[in-house]
């Protein structure tokens, strides 16, 4: 059995990285972009003005202005302004030669061509280039795109963008007990919710889940599921079959199948069993059969791996918050993830029955770490919760 940190260590230290691939930028959300974008322009490309109302020499401020010409978002002033001219300027237009500040319409007061204005306040000119320059870096390979870089994308004219590849992700659930979610289980089943969580786990990272469907507990239907699903994939998800029973055949296969097995128990819980392997490019994760093991050991293990094949680093949503009551607990040996509820910004223990308890999940907000040989966290304690 190895520590939860030295199992994250192997997974990630696994050398495979994914191709490159140029798509649209529509198509490209939750995508990792594979090329730094750069500035085609100058953000502002003139000195602009951020309201409506008038362009002046400042000095001017509290002169009575002659008004020489309108200028729209779009056009182009014609006019220089000199002292006692103003122009009326539109949000989004350049500033006219000559004016040094934009006073917004909101204080001005206009009798036919003349204007005067209450008070002053501060310049509404954005200078040319105040937030980036020509050239200069504006999103860097790694991110993943959301709305925020599809707009950096659209306004430096790059609109087709350089992504990597997502990998496939094969999904094999197993078990004799199995049964898929359109049939009514008799009395020894139960449903697949494994097989279809990771399918969906696989989605929400980002990657291409490829789903197998369930193999019996048989050597010979594993051993032929495993085989297709490693040779058609990037990453194969077993779930089930890594216990300690006498039809858990996935660790003997993988031997059986020349899969270098790195680790096959992690001081951790739940996922005690979680195995994991790799064939020449191709990685293997023996994830546990109950579905809050293999969902917690997917999102700490399987999911920053996904990503880092993807040259992302992948860090969780957070957030910090007192304990609402002290945790105890008599055996401290492996590192406890427990999921948690948060109400009024405090951290509540859910009503958790264990591994395979799913309904748990989806009433709580997050998970929180319990790091091994820690026995107790006191009410009042900051905590993590890493939000669902
Ligand atoms: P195993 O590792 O195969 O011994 O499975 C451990 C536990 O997880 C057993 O109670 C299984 O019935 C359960 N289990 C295995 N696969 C699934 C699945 N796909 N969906 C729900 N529960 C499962
Ligand atoms: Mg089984």
């Amino acid at each position: 059995m190895i520590l939860f940190e030295e199992a994250k260590r192997i997974v990630l230290s696994t050398p495979r990285r994914m191709g490159i691939e140029t798509i649209h930028f529509h198509s490209s959300i939750g995508r990792i972009i594979a090329e730094n974008v750069y500035s085609d322009l100058n953000f502002p490309p003139f000195n602009k003005a951020a309201m409506d109302g008038f362009a002046i020499k400042e000095a001017d401020i509290n002169n009575v202005l002659e008004i020489i010409e309108t200028v729209a978002a779009g056009q182009t002033p014609q006019k220089k302004v000199e002292t006692g001219q103003a122009t009326k300027i539109m949000t989004g237009a350049p500033v006219p030669e000559g004016a040094d500040f934009v006073i917004q319409v909101e204080l001005s007061e206009t009798t036919e061509n003349k204007v005067k204005f209450n008070g002053h306040p501060k310049n509404n000119v954005i200078p040319k280039a105040k937030q980036l320059k020509t050239g200069d870096i504006v999103l860097h390979k790694g991110e993943k795109i959301d709305a925020r870089h599809i707009a950096v994308l659209a306004s430096v004219g790059h609109p087709n963008i350089q992504v990597y590849k997502q990998p496939i992700i094969g999904v094999i659930s197993t078990g004799d007990e199995i049964v898929e979610p359109e049939n009514t289980p008799n009395p020894s089943q139960i449903r697949n919710s494994n097989g279809h969580q990771l399918v969906a786990q696989v989605a929400q990272s980002n990657a291409i889940p490829k789903y197998y469907g369930i193999a019996i507990d048989t050597y010979e239907a594993t051993y032929n599921a495993i085989k297709k699903g490693i040779d058609e994939c990037d990453i194969l998800l077993l779930t089930g079959g890594v216990s300690m029973g006498d039809f858990d055949f996935v660790p003997k296969i993988m031997i059986d199948l020349g899969i270098k097995i790195h680790f096959d128990r992690v001081a951790v819980k739940p996922g005690k069993p979680t195995t994991f392997g790799t064939i020449d490019n191709i990685i293997i994760f023996g994830l546990p059969g109950n579905p809050v093991s293999s969902f917690v050991q997917f999102e700490l293990l399987t999911k920053p791996l996904i990503y880092q094949l993807m040259e992302h680093n992948y860090i969780p949503n957070i957030s910090r918050l007192q304990l609402s009551e002290t945790y105890k607990r008599k055996k401290a040996d492996r590192q406890s993830h427990i999921p948690v509820q948060i109400i009024d910004s405090l951290v509540y223990f859910s009503n958790y029955k264990g591994s395979s308890h799913i309904h748990a999940l989806t009433e709580s907000s997050g998970l929180i770490t319990i790091e091994k040989d820690v026995f107790e966290i006191k009410k009042g304690d900051f905590i993590d919760v890493r939000l669902f």
